[in-house]
């Protein structure tokens, strides 16, 4: 069975919050630009931009809107109404705004979706500011998201140099096995055997079930065991770790490192080492490059992506490339 970490080189498409990429698009004529600490790592996927309330024709500047109660899904099946701040109902106009994004994502092929939390229409897990308390999450566009199973990060978290980590290494593992075709017995060991090491660390509790289930396979796998245990893993890798599970998880693979390689890494520090998330991060992106130029799987982040032209150059280049993909914070 191949040991190598998994590489993919298609630029993976992700939708976004308009205002979130800077677009003047919110209700008073601003947005930011949340992906701008990314640095150069921003051109490794590809953005799609929509705004439901502009698709909705409400235009810049407009009235705040907000849910009259209930939530974004009860507007849905005409249970609560949208209204503007002169108490107009535009609800007919967002569902509609919020309909031609979700059109528009699915063209272009999006299963990953960068969310501004707070917005009534694009919030998941909060539809209203501080200072508001209309409405219940999730947003009108975010429960249309979250009804069709879209991979969802929140913008706020690409600030973090840790969490953004977080989020791309599930991410990437996500779009890996959601396109991953399983056919044989094979196939569906080869699959756990790259990602059981994440499994492990996001769910242990499922991972070991999961891996009995897998053990006491004595023939082809049914078509509804490998449907339903991919649903079971992409439900799992949409969820977010914490410091700690990853400090461990980083200190593990990379004990299995050494012993592969017989190589030690001087940046990375054990789990009980005081240090900030910013260094961790930087710990972990460069275990993630050692982990390749030596072909040994990262179990931490088992699936990276490198343009072709990248994994084509001779393993200096590769760490120079490698070198400048670190968000510019880090
Ligand atoms: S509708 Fe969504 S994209 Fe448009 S301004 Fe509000 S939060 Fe941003």
């Amino acid at each position: 069975m191949d040991k190598k970490g998994i590489v993919i080189s298609s630029r993976i498409a992700i939708g976004i919050s308009a205002c979130c990429m800077g677009c003047p698009v919110r209700y008073n004529g601003k947005g930011r630009d949340t992906l701008a600490t990314m640095g150069r790592e921003k051109s490794d996927f590809k953005w799609c931009p929509v705004c439901p309330e502009c698709m909705a024709g409400l235009g810049v500047p407009r009235e705040p809107i907000h849910l009259t109660g209930g939530d974004g899904a009860l507007v849905w099946t005409g249970e609560t109404d949208v209204k503007n701040r002169r108490g107009q109902n535009v609800t007919e106009d967002v569902k509609f705004g919020a309909m031609a994004c979700l059109e528009t994502l699915k063209r272009a092929g999006i299963t990953a979706f960068v969310y501004m939390d707070g917005s009534p229409s694009c919030g998941v897990y909060r539809t209203t500011l501080k200072t508001t308390k209309r409405g219940h999450p999730p947003g009108i566009f975010g429960s249309l998201l979250l009804a069709q199973g879209f991979f969802l990060i929140p913008a706020a978290d690409m600030q973090s140099p840790l969490k953004w980590w977080d989020w791309r290494r599930r991410l990437l593992a996500f779009y890996w096995l959601k396109n991953l075709e399983i056919n044989s017995k094979a196939e569906l060991y080869d699959a756990w055997s790259k990602l059981k090491f994440l499994f492990q660390e996001l769910d242990s509790v499922w991972a070991r079930a999961m891996g009995r289930d897998l053990a006491g396979l004595s023939r082809a796998p049914s078509e509804a065991f490998v449907k339903q245990f991919k649903a079971e893993a992409l439900e799992l890798l949409r969820k977010p770790s914490t410091v700690r599970r990853i400090t461990n998880s980083l200190w593990k693979n990379y004990a299995h490192y050494r012993k592969t390689v017989g190589k030690t890494v001087d940046a990375v520090n054990s789990p009980d080492f005081q240090r900030n998330i910013t260094t961790i991060a930087k710990e972990l992106v460069t275990m993630e490059r050692k982990a390749h130029e030596d072909e040994v799987l990262f179990g931490t982040s088992p699936v990276l992506y490198r343009e072709k032209r990248r994994t084509a150059v001779k393993p200096d280049a590769l760490a120079a490339a490698a070198e400048a993909d670190t968000p510019a914070e880090q």
